[in-house]
């Protein structure tokens, strides 16, 4: 999978995203991330890709040219009309389900925008889909492209070697992921669930299912609504949310 990501301030992304597992994965081949400077594509003699906006107000609002030529420059390339993300607080609240579909393209741009903003109008002519990473304001877009971009690469097929370990997780049957715990047995007075050693394979699956159930229940109720559960799971819920 391709990924573009436009913004102001390259460095910033590249170091956050040529690392650890999706670096791993970029030298395997199985990602790219490239970080397209908006910058080199201004046509102005100064380099200057900001501007006050029209009808005042504060701050200053990145204009549509290097933004338009920025994201051609790359449409060129791949042949087409990317699926083109803005990442805004103005966007639907990105999510684990959006993340898998987005991992379908072969082909992501990903725009950042800084100040207050772009230009409205390139946005119109360039953006299929407009994303938040949630109800608060960034100065910038880059952390929110990182966010988005580590998620989806994580559904890359290949990308994480354990491929099971995508598919277990929070937010997978709309339930948050079960307690865990590694060596030793015993830390500060605490003990390793016994049935965890039991080596009984069924006993430790029917426990993480319940223990999944539990912890969705206590902190996360709202995505209850969306979980396949059982009788005797939705009764469990009902008892933690009763506080028992
Ligand atoms: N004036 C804009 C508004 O009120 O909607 C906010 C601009 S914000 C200071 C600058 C940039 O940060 C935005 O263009 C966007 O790319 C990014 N940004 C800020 N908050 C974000 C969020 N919650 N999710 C995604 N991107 C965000």
């Amino acid at each position: 999978m391709k990924f573009y990501i436009l913004t102001l301030f390259p460095d910033m992304v590249s170091f956050g995203l040529n690392t650890s597992i999706l670096g791993r994965a970029a030298a395997r081949g199985l990602l790219h991330i490239e970080c397209v400077n908006i910058r080199d594509y201004t046509k102005d003699k100064h380099k200057k890709v900001d501007d006050y906006p029209y009808g005042g107000g504060a701050g200053m609002l990145m204009q549509a040219q290097p933004v338009y030529d920025a994201w051609r420059s790359v449409a060129e390339r791949i042949g087409g009309r990317p699926r083109t993300v803005y990442l805004t607080p103005q966007g639907r609240t990105f999510d684990q389900g959006q993340a898998k579909e987005l991992a379908l393209e072969e082909d992501l741009v990903l725009l950042c925008g800084h100040y207050e903003g772009i230009d409205e109008r390139v946005l119109e002519e360039i953006v299929t889909d407009y994303v938040s990473i949630g109800d608060y304001v960034l100065t910038g877009g880059e952390l929110a492209a990182m966010v988005v971009a580590d998620a989806v690469s994580r559904m890359v097929p290949g990308v994480l070697t354990n491929d099971a370990s995508g598919s277990l997780e929070s937010f997978e049957g709309s339930l948050l992921e079960y307690p865990q715990y590694s060596r030793p047995e015993e830390w500060m007075g605490k003990k390793v669930p016994p049935i965890l050693l039991s080596g009984d394979h069924a006993k430790v699956d029917a426990w993480r299912r319940e223990q999944a159930v539990i912890r969705t229940a206590e902190r996360r109720p709202d995505l209850l609504e969306k979980a396949a559960l059982s009788e005797a799971e939705r009764a469990l819920c009902a008892e933690v949310l009763r506080g028992g």
